[in-house]
């Protein structure tokens, strides 16, 4: 059963397909090791008796096919062993993809349909287990040897760059139980909000550049064609959500759905496949140890993830303080922003502002604390359509001499003078 806060050392025998699951204290770390046997940590084999510290408030489960014994150091908000599961109906899901990638390489590259291999998306309300369940089947698929590509749609909870983007990455390797995702180089697009209601049609159009973004690499590269792309999307499966999921299929060409914990979600998504027969849509069972977040806590998630990108997990990067002139650098945004006075417009003309229109704005206080991506546009028209190159972070403004200083992940020329801002902010503590 559960326990409150054990501090000392403490040791887990854990049966075959059965798990450890924890939930790791506010205030300090945990330290944990594998003693014998064999265990997992959302589908990365833990190797035998390396010490992995994770940070407070981190959730997850060591997993065993086999029976491990498991060693813990350190204050628990919770641990307790779990034997119902479901990794089976889990790894029998990676088996068949398995399969499909192996028949995807075995085809001449230069047939594009039988060449590629799958592309899963997973779906399901939030709290379902999404993430987890991609990156099980990304780790499973990398430890064979492929460069599987995970796409992350979530613009809330994120897990390859910060909060309000939309990015890719090939993973290479099964994927750090601590670290995460590698931050090496992924394909980010910044839609600058963390819910897509707040700019529906730049959500859909940053969505189409990604997956034709992915195409173009895919047709140069039939390794990662053949090894498919695992797709993680947002919890939001109502109306417009609901509407957003099947643009989503629809643009990446997903051909496995997986629907995580909704009956109700999985007929609409089967009666939508009946349509296209090349789309089989699954239905998981939700684990049992997903952890309900609630919205102040993704709010509070959504600051340490931007603390990470700056600072790295463990404090192990130094973000540099710039200073620039206010005409040194070009803010836009995206969508929203003054509108034309009717009596300006065409007749019969709406004064509706267009959401993917792009408008610079004047440098002033209202960018304190603001959290900015830079670019990759070459001019302010490329820019609704350009993946950026990482984020800066406002910490002062200076009105009468024109200055703002902000946080860089280096020193340095930053690698476009187009900035993006959106409505993301963050309070550094
Ligand atoms: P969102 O609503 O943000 O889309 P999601 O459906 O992607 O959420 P996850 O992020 O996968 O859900 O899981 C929620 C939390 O539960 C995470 O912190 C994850 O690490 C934790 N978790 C998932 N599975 C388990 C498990 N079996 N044991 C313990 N913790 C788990």
């Amino acid at each position: 059963g559960g326990s409150a806060s054990a501090s000392s050392i403490k040791q887990v025998k854990l049966e075959r397909e059965s798990e450890l699951r924890i939930e790791v204290g506010n205030e300090s770390p945990l330290k944990l090791r594998l003693l014998n046997g064999s265990a997992e940590i959302f589908g990365s084999e833990l190797a035998p008796e390396t010490w992995l510290t994770f940070p407070p408030r981190v959730k997850f489960a060591v997993f065993t096919w086999y029976g491990a014994t498991i060693e813990m150091d350190g204050a628990t908000e919770t641990d307790y062993t779990a034997d119902e599961t479901p990794m089976v109906s889990y790894v029998n899901v990676h088996a068949v993809l398995e399969g499909r990638r192996n028949r995807a390489k075995a085809s001449s590259p230069n047939d594009s349909e039988a060449s590629q291999g799958p592309r899963v998306i997973v779906v399901g309300p939030t709290d379902s287990g999404k993430s987890t369940l991609s990156r099980m089947l990304l780790s499973w698929a990398a430890k064979q040897g492929w460069k599987p590509t995970f796409v992350d749609l979530d613009i809330g909870q994120g897990s390859i760059t910060v909060p309000g983007c939309i990015a890719a990455t090939p993973i290479e390797l099964p994927i750090d139980p601590v670290e995460g995702i590698p931050l090496e180089m992924p394909l980010v697009y910044f839609y600058g909000h963390t819910t897509p209601s707040n700019n529906v049609d730049l959500y859909k159009t940053l969505v189409n550049e990604l997956a034709q973004m992915l195409e173009t690499q895919f047709s140069r590269n039939a390794e990662s064609r053949a090894a498919g792309m695992v797709i993680n999307t947002m919890g939001w499966i109502e109306g417009t959500g609901y509407e957003l999921l099947l643009q989503a299929i629809d643009t990446f060409k997903a051909n496995v759905v997986l629907v995580l914990g909704q009956e109700k979600l999985f007929s609409m998504l089967k009666a939508v496949a009946k349509s296209k027969p090349n789309v089989d849509v699954v239905k998981l069972q939700k684990s049992g140890g997903v952890v309900s977040r609630n919205a102040k806590f993704r709010q509070k998630a959504r600051g340490y993830r931007i603390r990470e990108y700056f600072y790295g997990l463990t404090n192990d990067l130094s973000p540099h303080s710039n200073i620039a002139n206010f005409s040194d650098l070009l803010v836009y945004r995206i969508g929203g922003g003054p509108q034309a006075p009717r009596s300006a417009l065409p007749i019969g003309a709406d004064p509706v502002a267009n959401p993917l229109r792009v408008t610079p704005v004047n440098i002033d206080r209202d960018l304190l604390h603001m959290v900015l991506s830079v670019s990759y546009a070459k001019e302010p028209d490329q820019i609704l359509t350009s993946n950026v190159a990482g984020f800066i972070y406002i910490t002062d403004i200076d009105i009468q001499r024109k200055k703002i200083t902000y946080l860089a992940p280096s020193a340095g020329e930053l690698p476009s003078k187009y900035l993006i801002m959106g409505t993301l902010t963050w309070l550094e503590t």
